[in-house]
Formats: C-alpha cells, structure tokens, sequence
C-alpha cells in the first residue's frame, strides 16, 4: 500500500459516544423553550403551546423536522437549519407572530448547541489524536450538527467539515472529497476511521481510501482496504501493522 499522509474521522459514536447526548440535547433544548416562554409572557400569549405539552410538542417538532426535510431535500442533512425552521413553524402555529417564532427558534437553538458540545470523548481519544497529528494530517468529517470549533477534541483537527451543512451529508461522497481537496492527500493515501457502515465506510472504500470500522459486529465480510477494530484505541496498532505490511 501506499505510505499515508491523512486520516479523517467521523465523530458521534467513534471518538466519543454520542446516545445520551443527544436524548439530552434534543429533550433539554425544547423544554428551556417552553420554561422561556412561560417566563416571558403572559399566560394568554402561551396557552396554546403549554397546553400541547412536553411530548405532543416535541412529537409535532419531530414531524415537522421530517416533513421539511422530504420537501426541501437540499437541506436534509442540515439539521440546524431543520431544527430552526420546524421551531418558528411550531410558534407560528401556536399563536406567535413570525418575528416572535424567530428570535425564539434562534435562542432554542443556542440552548441545543450548548447541550450538544456536552460529549465526553473516550478517555484515549486526546492523546491518540496528538500522536498521530505528528504523523499525519487529520481532519474530522461529521454529518451531526455540533458546533466544530467548540467541541472538545477541536484543536486537534486543522481541517473539519460538516457535511450535512454543506448540502452533501454522507455518505455522498463530495463530503470526502472537499475533505481530502484541504488536506491535500489523495485518497489512496488516506484513511477514514468512523462507525457508520453506510455513511463512513462504503464511500471511503469506493474512494480508494483505507478505511477502519469502529464496530463490533463480526460477520460483515470486509472488502480490501477495509479493517474493523472494536474501538478507536486499537487505531494505532491497525496503522503501525498496515505501515509493516507496505
Ligand atoms: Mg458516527
């Protein structure tokens, strides 16, 4: 094989995990929208919302998340921006007037991010990343909506992407490709490291990149250039055995 100059990595579920995080997120978000609002206005003005509730609210947020994202597909895979728009719609429908519905989706959404940057990485995570980083190039490749330059293992990625904002959430492959354009590193000479069969690892390999599964599941039959390891700690030995076997 070639010798590698760039390894990319996906983020949720691969360099920390990501479940309780996003229950968290997505229940905590809306509920400061409704304690907000509550403590804003007065109670004519908010009825209507408060009286939908915590789960009917969330449930209708949901649907129109999922609504919006068949009618506008361009924007599918940008969930800030589907989050935003399913907020205002909620509001307007529930009595706000259209400039109210967008400063209050705005702030909901500020609430999200802060809650979604609450990821724990894995405890090797930080010093993997600093070996390797003097090795090789790195770069993070997500298709969540986490605030790039504020999650915690941000310093040590000179190139992120968030694919969905860039209309061209994985597994399309133009996520990879502008990635590996900043890099500067051909595919052949790079790998990706992520958990998603579908999203990460079926593009990178039909790239011509090496790309390492994060995943437990063993009876996949891997095509070449794909290896699996159990947990990203296990990355530098599957690097240092591809680097022997050149
Ligand atoms: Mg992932």
């Amino acid at each position: 094989m070639h010798r590698l100059h760039a390894i990319t990595f996906d983020l949720d579920d691969t360099l920390w995990d990501n479940d309780g995080v996003m229950e968290l997120t997505e229940h905590g978000h809306y509920r400061w929208l409704h304690a907000a609002l509550a403590a804003h206005y007065a109670p004519e003005q908010t009825s209507r919302l408060l009286e939908l509730g915590h789960a009917d609210g969330l449930a209708d947020y949901v649907e129109r998340r999922l609504r919006l994202a068949r009618e506008v597909p361009e924007r599918r895979g940008d969930f800030t921006w589907l989050r935003l728009r399913a907020l205002e719609e909620q509001l307007q429908a529930v009595g706000f007037n259209r400039a109210e519905a967008v400063v209050w989706a705005e702030a909901a959404m500020e609430e999200f991010h802060r809650l979604r940057l609450n990821v724990t990485p894995h405890p090797e995570a930080d010093s993997l990343l600093a070996t390797l980083g003097q090795r090789y190039r790195l770069a993070a490749i997500t298709n969540g909506n986490i605030q790039l330059a504020r999650q915690p293992l941000a310093h040590h990625f000179p190139v992120a992407i968030a694919a969905g904002e860039l209309f061209t959430p994985k597994p399309d492959p133009r996520a990879f490709l502008t990635t590996l354009e900043r890099l500067d590193a051909a595919p052949q000479r790079a790998m990706h490291v992520g958990d998603s069969w579908a999203e990460d690892i079926l593009p990178a390999n039909w790239l011509g990149m090496h790309a390492a599964w994060v995943s437990s599941e063993h009876d996949r039959p891997l095509p070449a250039g794909v290896q699996r390891i159990a947990h990203v700690r296990e990355l530098p030995e599957l690097l240092e055995w591809l680097e022997r076997r050149r």
